[in-house]
C-alpha cells in the first residue's frame, strides 16, 4: 500500500515542476538578454581601447636624468631626494628615514 503512494506522488511533482520551469525560463532569458546587449557592447568598447593607449604611454616613459629609482619603494624620485647608494641601488630619503 505504501510503495503505491508513493510512486504516483514522485512522477507528478517532477512533471509539475519541470513545465514551471519551462515556462518560467524563455520568458526570463529574452527579458535580461536584451538589456545587457543594449548595454555592454556601447559602454564597454569605447573606454577600453583609450585606456590601453594612455596606460602603454604611461610605462614606457623612462627615469629623467635627474631622477632615480628607488630601491626600496621603486618610486621614482627626485634627486634631490636620494639619500645614498646602497647595495642594490639608491635609497630615497623616506625611506632611509
Ligand atoms: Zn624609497
Amino acid at each position: 500500500m505504501a510503495t503505491d503512494y508513493d510512486a504516483p506522488r514522485k512522477t507528478e511533482d517532477d512533471s509539475e515542476s519541470i513545465e514551471a520551469l519551462k515556462e518560467r525560463v524563455p520568458d526570463k532569458l529574452s527579458g535580461s538578454v536584451d538589456v545587457e546587449d543594449a548595454d555592454n557592447p556601447s559602454g564597454f568598447e569605447l573606454p577600453g581601447a583609450d585606456l590601453s593607449d594612455l596606460e602603454l604611454d604611461v610605462v614606457v616613459l623612462p627615469p629623467q636624468e635627474d631622477e632615480f629609482t628607488c630601491a626600496n619603494c621603486f618610486l621614482v624620485k627626485h634627486r634631490s631626494q636620494l639619500d645614498h647608494e646602497s647595495g642594490d641601488g639608491p635609497i630615497c630619503s623616506e625611506c632611509a628615514a
